[in-house]
Order: C-alpha cells, then sequence, then structure tokens
C-alpha cells in the first residue's frame, strides 16, 4: 500500500520507502562489519518489527539466524499503557548468543529497557539494539540502542510495520495520519 491508497486519512510522508531501504542496507553493512566472524541472532518484536526484519536481514551477504517475541505494549490507542507481558516468547535458548534485538520504534523506551533486561537475563554473550525510528522521548530512560535509522519528531506515526489499531502496518513509507483519523 502506498501513501496514495490512502487518500486523505494520511497527513504527510515522513520516510520514504526508499529512503528506509537505503538507511536499513547501510545499518545491515555496518552491522555485518561489527559481528564479522561471530554468531549473530536477529530478534525481531512483533508484530512491529517484521518489516524491519524482512528488509534488514535480506540486505545482508551473509546467513543469520532470526527469532521472534511478542510483548504487549499499547493497547489500540496512541499511548503507552505501561502494562508489559510476554504473548510469544522466543523459541530458542539464547545463552551464549550474540543477540541483536530490532525494532520498529523507540518511543518512551518502556517496552525495551523491559525487554532488554529480560533477555540479557538469559545469559546471553551479547545483547544490543537496533531500531528504525528513534523519538525524542527517548532520551528520559536508560535505552541506548546501538543502531538507530532515523530520529524523528514526537508524532504518532503508521507504516512500515507501525500501527494505529492494528491498521495501516503494510503501508510502505511512514508517515502521520490526519486528525479524523484518530476521531479528532
Ligand atoms: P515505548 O515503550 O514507548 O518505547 O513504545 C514502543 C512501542 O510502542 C513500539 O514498539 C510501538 O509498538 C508503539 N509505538 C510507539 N510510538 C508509536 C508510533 O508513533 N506509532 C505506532 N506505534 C508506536
Ligand atoms: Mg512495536
Amino acid at each position: 500500500m502506498d501513501a496514495s491508497d490512502l487518500g486523505s486519512d494520511l497527513d504527510h510522508v515522513l520516510l520514504s520507502e526508499e529512503q528506509i531501504l537505503g538507511r536499513l542496507a547501510e545499518m545491515a553493512a555496518q552491522v555485518e562489519a561489527d559481528y564479522a566472524g561471530r554468531d549473530l541472532l536477529l530478534v525481531g518484536v512483533l508484530k512491529g518489527a517484521v518489516m524491519v526484519m524482512a528488509d534488514l536481514s535480506r540486505a545482508f551477504t551473509r546467513s543469520i539466524d532470526m527469532d521472534w517475541m511478542a510483548i504487549s505494549s499499547y493497547g489500540s490507542g496512541t499511548k503507552s499503557s505501561g502494562v508489559l507481558r510476554i504473548l510469544k516468547d522466543l523459541d530458542g535458548d539464547i545463552a551464549g548468543r550474540n543477540v541483536l534485538l530490532c525494532e520498529d520504534v523507540l518511543d518512551s523506551g518502556l517496552t525495551l529497557s523491559w525487554l532488554l533486561r529480560n533477555l540479557s537475563s538469559r545469559g546471553p554473550a551479547s545483547v544490543e539494539l537496533l531500531t528504525l525510528l528513534r523519538k525524542p522521548d527517548a532520551i528520559k530512560v536508560e535505552v541506548h540502542p546501538k543502531y538507530v535509522g532515523f530520529d524523528i519528531p514526537n508524532e504518532f506515526v503508521v507504516g512500515y510495520g507501525l500501527d494505529f489499531a492494528q491498521q495501516y502496518r503494510n503501508l510502505r513509507c511512514v508517515g502521520t495520519l490526519a486528525p479524523h483519523v484518530y476521531g479528532g
């Protein structure tokens, strides 16, 4: 789905598909260099990180493992609920592995600081964080991603995996919604 398919639901495009794919290719090259000669497991956070995982992983020139977790952080609205629980755990053991957690967006950091603590407690060789987007609020919490795709303004965005009420994940770009979509 493209921006033009959304008509008046979309307010503006923040990042085009070309910008996103170009940046992910750069990040993949950086990750590959940093983990040269070492085992690497990409962990994606469902559902938002599906697109990031798909395009990042395919930009690698080596084979890597992928695993997935699902946690609840947001309800159907645009504000963090602060309530976290594991809906789907990793399939595999990460003891001794080099884990790169991949996320769509680092917002308050509530979700990711919790998740990083959770993963670190399982005895991995290393745990680092890659996020496609980072919002300014992220500096308020102790989450330090090793790889950041884009710093974006403090706006609610959809597309490229990011949803509003489970919709718009399949939009190719990242954009903001028009106020009427929120019922405003
Ligand atoms: P945090 O715990 O506040 O860092 O929020 C992280 C999660 O909130 C992300 O993985 C998303 O699921 C969701 N989220 C945060 N900001 C946005 C946004 O702008 N659009 C859609 N989802 C968002
Ligand atoms: Mg998410």
